[in-house]
């Protein structure tokens, strides 16, 4: 595969970093930089979707027929790459990645014209309900009821971990419509919106500190049938569509990102005469890394030409969401390595976009502990790393 730039890609590249010097204003640069998560927080991503969607790049992988840009797979590359080096804020997905193209495979014309238009536009906020206390690796054995009561569902029950709730005005959700021998069949996909009255979300702290995860609570909440996504008892077969979707993200342009931080950090951080960049046992860690950066980007682009030519990431998508994890993961430990003491002290409130709180760990540290905390959960999230090998060794190996 030849990774050169085309002089088409230079000049488009050359765009996208033109729109960024223009669009990317110094608070939503900070707010970017200040992420310790995975996703950065209104009011900033509110203000950046809407620039996107101006420019008419918010969905780079939706097609052109439903607001795409109609772009190539090394076009969203560029993309992604020049957003992570220019500190973009860290969009939410759960609309634009997950529910998006769920709806344009399995959603009704009603459901297309009415919902799609509104997650370019951001007018809505989407959250993912699926799992629950004890069904995460497990999902098929989820128990939120949903009964039917005329022309509504009535639910009942519990989301666990629900990523930005408190920020979402819609979810989408796995619901239990019936008891069956096989319990995957019994669950269909629901569209709901948070205001309904019985829906409560309540927040989980993560261990660094921040407000991302929540718990919801379903009492008597009564959801119209017309929000069912496909069949009832379909909900599996979507479900699976959607997890592709979400675990076959592309990882490697913002992981160079964060070791191009690292190197950043390593260069600066001691004060008895040797940077640890020009410790031996250092730059060998940061150059396997860097490395394995390589091929994680090659096999992205793999999984992005078969996304081009209209098929879904298929299980290769497990492959990329354990691989960038884990990555992820390596890269911040070695952030920590390069910071030292300055990894200890907690400083929730310097991260805030417009603070004034003057940090202790100089402007690049500040984020490298509440990274490396919060990735500890990457390896669970969207399918931990051992249900993906299990997935890899069964579709993929065959064993
Ligand atoms: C930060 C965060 C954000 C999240 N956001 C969302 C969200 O927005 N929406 C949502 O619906 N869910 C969300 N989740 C939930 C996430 O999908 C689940 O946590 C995940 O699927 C794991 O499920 P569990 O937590 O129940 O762990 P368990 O399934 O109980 O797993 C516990 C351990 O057992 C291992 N294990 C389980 N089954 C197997 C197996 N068959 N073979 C080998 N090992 C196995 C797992 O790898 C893990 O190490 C989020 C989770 C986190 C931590």
């Amino acid at each position: 595969m030849d990774l050169a730039l085309s002089a088409q890609d230079e000049a488009f590249r050359a765009d996208v970093r033109r729109f960024l010097d223009e669009k990317l204003t110094p608070d939503l640069r900070e707010a970017g930089k200040k992420t310790g998560g995975v996703l950065s927080d209104p009011p900033a991503t509110t203000k950046w979707h809407k620039a996107l969607y101006e420019k008419g790049w918010i969905a780079p992988a939706w097609p052109k027929e439903y607001g795409g840009p109609g772009w190539s797979e090394m076009q969203r590359y560029i993309f992604s790459s020049e957003c992570a080096r220019a500190h973009a804020p860290l969009l939410p997905n759960f609309g634009t990645r997950m529910c998006g193209p769920v709806l344009m495979k399995f959603g009704s014309p009603d459901q297309k014209a009415f919902y799609l238009p509104r997650i370019l536009s951001g007018d809505d906020y989407w959250c993912q309900g699926y799992s629950e206390p004890g069904s995460g690796s497990d999902l098929a054995s989820l128990q939120m009821k949903a009964v039917r009561d005329g022309d509504h569902y009535v639910l009942n029950g519990t989301k666990l971990w629900t990523t930005h709730a408190h920020f979402a005005n819609r979810m989408f959700c796995l619901v239990r419509t019936a008891q069956t021998a096989k319990p995957q069949e019994g669950i269909t996909f629901l569209l709901l919106e948070t205001s309904t009255p019985g829906f409560e979300v309540r927040p989980i702290i993560t261990l660094a500190g921040d407000h991302e995860v929540n718990q919801c609570f379903f009492d008597n909440v009564r959801v119209p049938v017309a929000n069912r996504v496909g069949e009832e008892g379909q909900g599996w077969t979507i479900a699976k569509y959607l997890l592709e979707f979400e675990r076959g993200n592309a990882y490697a342009a913002a992981l160079q990102a964060k070791l191009a931080a690292v190197r950043e950090a390593a260069r600066t951080e001691r004060s008895d005469g040797a940077a640890l960049a020009d410790d031996e046992d250092f730059k060998r860690k940061l150059a396997e890394t860097d490395i394995e950066l390589q091929g994680l980007m090659v096999t992205e682009h793999r999984v992005m030409s078969q996304l081009a030519q209209g098929q879904n990431p298929g299980p290769a998508s497990s492959l990329l969401k354990a691989r960038g994890t884990e990555m992820s993961q390596r890269i911040t430990e070695l952030g920590i390595e390069a910071l030292a003491f300055y990894i200890a002290p907690f400083e929730p409130e310097a991260r805030k976009q417009g603070a004034n709180v003057k940090p202790v760990a100089p402007a690049h540290g500040l984020v490298m502990m509440p990274q490396y905390l919060n990735s500890r959960a990457a390896t669970i999230y969207g399918g931990s790393s051992e249900v993906q090998r299990n997935i890899m060794a069964k579709l993929i190996l065959g064993i």
